[in-house]
């Protein structure tokens, strides 16, 4: 009799036809290691006894080994020899095989050899299914596979894991010899990655993923089982093996994990039951009735889930089956979960404009900072070229007013990127950035993430304001926080603790601001790209002001005011009003106080309409007379620094985050017989400006050190040095607030100089008209002579000429940067580079002058 599949003979086998050797019983291969697909070639290693065999035959079945039986499963694959090649210094063989067909086992029997047990199958040909691909209708098979797609990615996304956990807990839970559990686990090793595996292949190779993925659940079934495989075990294991339709073998192995997981869940669901909770109601949840705040959940979920990375996948299912199992009452638990699936995992803005859009948004937002659009724009064009350039971080450093935050907006503005915008200056602890673990009581994300949450995009700009603020009074370590989040080599998985699954911030344009650059930490540091803003001069606060600070505040007030039958009501602005406002009402570095002036002469003449003042008539004319009578009495007056500066006294020029500063030092000398002490009277300070006084006290000591081991020429007048009295300097006046930086301290000591000079010669430095008024900076060091060089000369010479200082004093060595220093201030000041202190001294004291070049001379020789 002729069976049904005999009728394939002679079959093709790939590219050759060849006749099967139905009806003889075949050697059985047990191959523990791969499972092989019909249609491919692979090798396998056989001891010699099967080799000679196989090559005899022709053929060769090869099988799932069952350690008792040696034969797993009914199926086995039916391979041609194609190559045998010995194995130097070995008994055994390497075959190469074509695999050809799917076997089904009808029986065997064991048959011992001289050298082993061999296994010999009758065998006959898997039917093939009913189903092919032909019979499917034509306009359906994508459909079909499309959506099979869809479902096999759902549940392979969640079985391994889903497995992995049932399956370890059985197995523990039965008590399994240590060996057994470790075979488990290596079988569930293999499963994991085999489902893996399938993930990711494509469809040519999913056949033996498949049959990778099966036999590993097979294995598995085994084991749990721990007894021979039922029948519809078995039935449902081999029942994956029956088709070499791939679409339908992918059904089956699904159906089959789907039984897998169903009835090993069950178990497990019984044994927590009892120990746990024991709930009907959670029973009732785990069987389907899902609560609807988890439905719409995990509704949320499936949106966003291929956006987001495996491992927060892994956790966002993890904790959502425990708020399933726990009848959905945890609140906790469902809030941190709505903060993570709310996350922007995939959102982003829409693509850039060109570099040209970009320019002219910044152009027209931003009057001046020519120099700083420029470096502005070549950084954007570098991130617009390479989104994901791994380069350092922008930092714009300046006083503030000077608009850091305004062209962190028009940046946004210009990409079409969302802006947000975080104030490190009123944080002090690192949990504040990162969150507290989600354990903790009431814990919450860290401003980082709950920022980017609410702007919903994942490549918005996000300024973090003030990084020079992050210092030593935060909890934690503020720099290697920040570090964590700006750095394109670590931020690609930030993890905030509370959420606790990793967010890709790499497609951030983070912008960070500073009002000084020394007080940043230097790991910070090291990874910014610093711009630096200074101030504006009163020329250019001026035009800023015509140009957008007015035509803003007029819009924002509603100006020009429409009524009805009266003539409409606006406000002009005289240049000279405006000077007024920038020289006696705001003294800044910025504009921002100018700004809320204009705002309020904006809002009293609104004010005024309202209340129907008659006074007010069409259009209102701020000019420098009546600005007082919207802003008050002026605020500074023109110097406010003493016409006649009393002895020992000196301006010393200043950078603080408001911009350039000055502060008038005094040294008065007191006789204290055997020991120095530096007295620093009515200087207040708060905070770190605390580190400064330090660091004057020091370039004082300095100032009288210089002085007095010149002393002996210099002053062979003043007796108290011949006396061996001390003297002891003391600063009066001045205020350090927490501004004020340590550096100030070195670069305030040539002013220090100046001041001790006068202080034991009792000289004053009075203005007069070859000494106007003076200021000074610059380091100084007791065994030099050089005048060193300091930083922030442009804002140290803008406060200067703000304070009416008509000559100042600079180190030679900041000569390149007076390049900066506009035009019009130059115009109204003196500006004298010095390259060594007594020549400072000569241009302070004229009358000193011949004495001092007589000691210069002596000491020379
Ligand atoms: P910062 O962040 O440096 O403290 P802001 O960006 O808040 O300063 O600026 C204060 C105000 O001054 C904003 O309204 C800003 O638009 C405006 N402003 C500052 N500089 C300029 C400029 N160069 N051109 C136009 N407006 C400016």
């Amino acid at each position: 009799m002729i069976m049904p599949s005999e009728r394939k003979n002679p079959a093709w086998a790939g590219d050759k036809v060849i006749v099967l050797p139905f009806g003889k019983p075949l050697v059985a291969v047990p191959v523990e290691k791969a499972v092989f697909f019909p249609g491919t070639r692979d090798y396998v290693v056989v001891a010699s006894r099967f080799a000679e065999r196989i090559r005899e035959d022709g053929y060769a079945l090869v099988v799932f080994p069952n350690p008792e039986t040696g034969v797993a499963s009914s199926v086995a694959t039916l391979a041609a020899l194609e190559i045998v090649n010995p194995i130097e210094g070995s008994e055994n063989f390497q075959l190469g095989l074509h695999f050809i067909y799917r076997a089904r086992i009808a029986d065997f029997k064991h048959t011992q050899h001289p050298q082993g047990k061999m296994t010999e199958i009758i065998w006959e040909l898997l039917e093939e299914e009913e189903i092919t691909s032909a019979s499917w209708n034509k306009k359906d098979v994508k459909e079909q596979f499309i959506s099979l797609q869809r479902e096999v990615k759902k549940i392979l996304d969640r079985a391994p894991d889903a497995l992995e956990q049932r399956f370890l807990t059985v197995l523990r839970a039965k008590m399994f010899r240590e060996d057994d559990q470790r075979k488990a686990e290596e079988v569930l090793y293999k499963l994991v990655t085999a489902f893996d595996s399938l993930k990711r292949v494509r469809r040519e190779l999913l056949g033996p993923a498949l049959d990778a993925v099966a036999h590993a659940l097979f294995e598995l079934y085994y084991i749990l089982k721990e007894e021979k495989p039922s029948k519809e075990g078995l039935k449902l294991v081999s029942n994956v093996f029956h088709t070499v339709l791939i679409e339908e073998r992918l059904r089956r192995l699904l159906k089959f994990t789907g039984w897998l997981v169903d009835n090993f869940e069950f178990i497990i669901d019984g044994e927590e039951e009892t120990e746990e909770t024991g709930t009907k109601e959670a029973v009732e949840n785990e069987k389907g009735v899902v609560p609807p705040q988890i439905a719409a959940l995990l509704a949320r979920y499936q949106i966003v889930e291929s956006h987001m990375p495996e491992e927060a996948r892994q956790e966002f299912e993890r904790e959502l089956k425990r708020l399933i199992h726990g009848g959905g009452k945890d609140s906790a638990v469902e809030t941190r979960l709505e903060r993570i699936v709310s996350l922007p995992w995939e959102k982003r803005s829409s693509p850039p404009a060109d570099l040209r859009g970009v320019k002219a948004i910044l152009d027209k937002d931003h009057a001046h900072l020519e120099k700083v659009k420029d470096r502005i724009l070549e950084f954007v064009a570098v991130r617009m070229l390479n989104p994901r350039a791994k380069g350092r971080v922008l930092c714009f450093v300046g006083p503030r007013g000077v608009g850091k935050t305004s062209l962190g907006k028009s940046i946004a503005r210009a990409l079409g990127k969302k802006f947000v915008h975080l104030a490190l200056g009123g944080l002090d602890d690192v949990a504040d950035l990162r969150g507290h673990h989600h354990t903790y009581l009431n814990a919450a994300p860290g401003f980082i993430m709950s920022l980017i949450r609410k702007c919903g995009e994942r490549d918005c700009v996000f300024m973090l304001d003030e990084v020079d603020k992050t210092g030593k009074n935060w909890r934690g370590d503020p720099a290697s926080a920040l570090v964590e989040i700006l750095d394109p080599e670590q931020n690609y998985q930030f993890r905030d603790h509370y959420l606790d699954v990793p967010f890709d911030l790499s497609e951030v344009l983070f912008i960070t601001t500073a009002n000084v650059l020394v007080t940043i930490n230097s790991t910070l540091m090291d990874r910014l790209e610093v711009i630096e803003i200074p101030g504006y001069t009163d020329l250019e606060k001026l035009e800023i002001a015509k140009q957008h600070l007015i035509p803003r505040r007029r819009a924002e007030n509603g100006f020009p005011i429409v009524r009805l039958g009266l003539p409409q009501v606006d406000v002009v602005f005289a240049d000279s009003a405006i000077l007024e406002l920038i020289n006696s009402y705001t003294r800044e570095a910025g504009v921002r106080w100018l700004e809320r002036e204009l705002d309020m002469i904006f809002r009293k003449v609104g004010k005024a309409i309202a209340l129907q003042d008659l006074d007010i008539d069409g259009i209102v004319e701020i000019s420098e007379a009546n600005v007082s009578r919207y802003c008050g009495n002026p605020k500074f007056s023109e110097s406010d620094i003493p016409k006649v500066l009393p002895t020992g006294t000196v301006p010393v020029l200043a950078v603080s985050e408001t911009g350039g500063s000055l502060f008038i030092v005094e040294v008065v000398m007191n006789r204290h017989p055997g020991r120095r002490k530096i007295a620093m009277k009515g200087v207040r300070y708060s905070g770190e400006g605390k580190d400064t006084v330090n660091q004057i006290a020091e370039s004082l000591e300095k100032a009288v050190d210089a002085l007095i081991s010149d002393g002996k020429i210099l002053f062979d007048a003043f007796k108290a040095l011949e006396e061996e009295e001390w003297l002891c300097p003391a600063i009066i006046g001045g205020s350090l607030t927490n501004g004020a930086i340590p550096k100030d301290g070195p670069s305030a000591g040539l002013s220090l100089f100046l001041a001790v000079y006068g202080a034991l010669t009792r000289k004053s430095i009075k203005p007069r008209v070859e000494v106007p008024l003076l200021a000074a900076t610059g380091e100084i060091d007791v065994n030099l002579d050089t005048v060193g060089k300091i930083g922030g000369l442009r804002d140290k010479i803008l406060a200067a000429a703000r304070h009416g200082v008509k000559l100042c004093l600079v180190p030679k060595a900041n000569e390149a940067d007076l390049e900066d220093v506009p035009e019009e201030i130059r115009a109204q000041m003196k500006i004298i580079p010095v390259e060594d202190r007594w020549e400072a001294l000569m241009i302070a004291y004229p009358e000193d002058r011949e004495r001092i070049k007589a000691y210069l001379e002596n000491r020379s020789l």
